[in-house]
């Protein structure tokens, strides 16, 4: 049996997630598309705040999921920290909660998910990670969309639009200097930069990620870390002393943007 197309956007409190879910809405129609945020429990509050007025402004509800564990307790599961490379986290509370709801919609709803993802060309390695991924997925391929690389959509100022014309403020995240808002500026996947700028920002969020560190590294007894350095551990306290010592400007300008997470 043939099932009917249902266009879901990975919403979250990113800018372009949103948009790719408007631009979805706008080609397809309300009546055919859905959106699905699942929730890791460690997004900022504003980004929450995002999240609703844009889906208010899109006049559609949002499709929740939650695994019910932040990512820390997924790193207590596992006994893996994660870093750049490779995490538990998002496949325990995004892509596990993902497959979840493509089965319901297939096998409950007779319906056949097209997936929409906010991941630009400058994230080609995660297009590519999420393409091989949902074409394998369990016994029939999903189909995945990138329309900010198959449109041109990426010379659209999406900020610009969401504010000036939609009337809807950004997540503060982006005004502070974050580059995505996944998870609360916590994220394990995080580079020097990125907690460079999370100490900058909020110091108390920083030490409250330096304090899972330690408690992993004491917990497990395992020289592991978040950051690396000559493909060695770097722990977060040793990375604040050095910030703290050496001044922030220079770290705040490195270039190492990290992979944001699955829905970004
Ligand atoms: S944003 Fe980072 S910390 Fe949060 S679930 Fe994704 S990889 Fe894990």
């Amino acid at each position: 049996m043939i099932r009917k197309p249902v266009h879901v956007a990975m919403y979250s409190g990113g800018a372009s997630s949103v948009y790719v879910a408007y631009h979805m809405l706008k080609t397809y129609g309300r009546e055919n598309s859905l959106l699905f945020f699942a929730n890791t429990l460690w997004e900022h509050e504003d980004s929450y705040r995002f999240m609703h007025e844009v889906a208010d402004y899109l006049d559609m509800e949002i499709t929740y999921r939650v695994d019910g564990r932040t990512p820390e307790q997924v790193i207590y599961d596992y006994e893996f920290i994660g870093n750049s490379r490779l995490v538990k986290c998002a496949d325990e509370l995004k892509v596990r909660q993902i497959i979840i709801f493509l089965e319901e919609l297939r096998d409950e709803h007779d319906l056949e998910p097209i997936l929409y993802f906010g991941t630009g060309s400058q994230e080609q390695q995660m297009v590519e990670n999420l393409k091989e991924f949902f074409a394998d997925f369990l016994f029939e391929p999903v189909e995945t969309r990138f329309p900010l690389i198959s449109t041109i959509l990426e010379e659209i100022d999406i900020k610009q639009i969401i504010e000036k014309e939609w009337g809807i403020k950004l997540p503060i995240m982006y005004k502070l200097g974050f580059s995505h808002t996944n998870c609360g500026g916590r994220c394990v996947r995080g580079g020097f930069q990125y907690y460079a700028q999370l100490f900058q920002t909020w110091p108390e969020i920083y030490r409250e990620q330096e304090r899972m560190e330690e408690e992993f590294r004491g917990n497990f007894n395992k020289n592991i870390s978040i950051l690396k350095r000559d493909e060695g551990p770097l722990t977060l306290r040793e990375y604040r002393d050095e910030l703290e010592q050496n001044g922030l400007q220079r770290y705040l300008s490195f270039d190492d943007n990290t992979v944001p997470c699955v829905c970004k």
